[in-house]
Parts: structure tokens; sequence; C-alpha cells
């Protein structure tokens, strides 16, 4: 294989996941620009057909599907919308998840639920429809799924997202074994700090608890701690999940890769 050949994923079909925006956004245009056909999978049915019709704009191609990943029919319409675009799939990316903060002291059992539904269970539900799929489509496939820098380091407020986000490693596991014997590799992609709307929230809710106007003193304090000297953009996160999509990455399972400018080390 030569160098090119390395990094090109033409004539393979991805399904991203939360790609109407933030991380999943910058994973989608990184996979279009090497050649993949790509599902933009939101519940924000506006902003994925903007993510798409940009992406198509540039000769690439993509689809946007209103879906919610914790929801069964959801994702098997899903499936089958992408697979009468396309005709198979390669490529799935479990990016769509919520954090909104929660001590456990205050906890709902609603809130609970809601992000376990979201961020665990919604991986599964694609997963388990999804990997059939891949495994036909005898491409050796991927599933990416998105975790977080979270599972090595625990916060108050995010008992709810932490939890989810090592299942979703655990799980990320059991699909490398047992999807193997197929050439399909599982992996777990950690983002460290990301500039994005879902994140926006959480630095705006941290800047107005210190009387702060803008976020730009809590935005500078995190990218003093991070040894590469500033957050990620979405589009350093696509890179990465791009990489692991790759050719060059066929023998890599199993694994989480940090992408986060050494932050892991400093924690
Ligand atoms: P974001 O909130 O900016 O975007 C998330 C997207 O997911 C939105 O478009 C939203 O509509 C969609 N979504 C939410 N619930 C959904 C559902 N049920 N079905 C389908 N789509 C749904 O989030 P982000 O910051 O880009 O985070 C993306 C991923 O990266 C998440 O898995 C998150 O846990 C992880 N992550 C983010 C950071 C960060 O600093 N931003 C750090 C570590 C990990």
């Amino acid at each position: 294989m030569n160098s090119q050949q390395l990094f090109d994923l033409s004539g393979r079909v991805a399904i991203v996941t939360g790609a109407a925006k933030g991380i999943g956004m910058g994973i989608a245009q990184n996979l279009a620009s090497v050649g993949c056909s790509v599902a933009i999978a939101d519940l924000d049915s506006i902003e994925a057909e903007n993510v798409a019709s940009e992406i198509r704009s540039k000769g690439d191609q993509a689809i946007a599907v209103s879906t919610d990943v914790s929801d069964q029919t959801s994702v098997e319409n899903l499936c089958s919308q992408t697979m009468s675009s396309f005709g198979h799939i390669d490529i799935l990316v479990n990016n769509a998840a919520v954090y909104p903060m929660s001590p456990i002291s205050e906890m709902t059992m609603d809130l609970w639920d809601h992000v376990l539904n979201v961020n665990l269970r919604g991986a599964f539900l694609m997963i388990r429809q999804l990997a059939p799929e891949i495994i036909k489509a005898g491409s050796k496939g991927r599933i990416i799924n998105i975790s977080s820098i979270n599972t090595g380091k625990s916060y108050v407020g995010m008992p709810h997202y932490d939890s989810s986000k090592g299942g979703l490693e655990a799980l990320t596991r059991s699909c490398a074994l047992e999807y193997a014997e197929h050439g399909v590799t599982a992996n777990v992609i950690a983002p460290g700090a990301v500039k994005t709307p879902g994140s926006m929230t959480v630095r705006g809710n941290l800047a107005k608890e210190r009387g702060d106007p803008t976020t730009a003193e809590v935005d500078a304090e995190f990218a003093s701690r991070i040894p590469l000297g500033d957050w990620a953009t979405p589009d350093m996160i696509g890179q990465a999940t791009t990489l692991l999509a790759t050719p060059a990455a066929s023998y890599i399972t199993g694994q989480t890769i940090y992408v986060d400018g050494g932050l892991k080390l400093t924690i």
C-alpha cells in the first residue's frame, strides 16, 4: 500500500452521531475530506442539514438524518436511510452525548437516566444495529467511540457523565473482542478540552459563578494547564478520529487514544 492509499477513505461510508455541531461536525468534515460519504445523524435536523449541504458544496457526499440515538426506532431509520443513500456502511462514530452538570446530592433519576440513555445506551443501540452491516460490507470497518478525559479523572457535578463514558470505554473493549474475527476494529478517542457549543455552556456557567461577563478567564486558566498550551478545536479531534478510520490504523483495536494536548499527563 502506498502512502496515499494508507490514508484514503474513498468509497467508504461513515455515520457520525451528534454531527450537527461541535466535535461531531469536525469529525464528519474530516472524514468527508478524505473521500468518505457521511451520514450526519443528530437530533438537531436543521443544523445537521446545514453541515451536510456544506460538505456537498465541496463536492463530497453527505446526507442529514434526524436521529435520536437513544431511541431504537430512530436508530433503525438512520440505518435504513444510510443504506438506501449509500448502499453500505463501513464506519460508525458514536459521538452524540449530553453533559448537564449535577452533583450526586441533587441528581434526579430523570437526569441520570437521560445522560446514560444518550451517552451509553445510544452507543449500544447504534453498535447493535450497525455492526452487522459493517461486517457485511467486508471492508474491515471501524467503530470509534468518543469518550472523554473524564474517564481518567472524575469531577464533582459529572457523576452521570463520567459513569457513561467509563461504560462506553468498557463497551468498546467488548466490541474489539467480538468483532476482531471480522477485521473490524473498535477504539476510543478521548478528547481533553475542546471549544464547542456544548463546552461553551459549561464554560459560561463557570464564568457566571465567578461573576465574569465572558469566558476569557476560564478559557485562559484551562489553556495554561494543557502542556501543548491551548484548547483543542473540533477539527483536531476530527483529524485523530479520521486517522483511526484509515487503513493505516488497521492493527489498532481496543485502545483509548487521548487527544488532549498532553492534559492527561498532568492529572
Ligand atoms: P455539543 O453539545 O457541542 O454537540 C453535541 C451534539 O450531539 C449536538 O449537535 C446535539 O444536538 C447532539 N445530540 C445530543 N443528544 C442527541 C441524541 N439523543 N441523539 C442524536 N444527537 C444528539 O458536544 P461536543 O462538546 O461537541 O461533544 C461531542 C462529544 O465529545 C461528546 O461525546 C462529548 O462527551 C465529548 N467530549 C467533549 C469535550 C469538550 O471539551 N467539548 C471533552 C471531552 C469529550
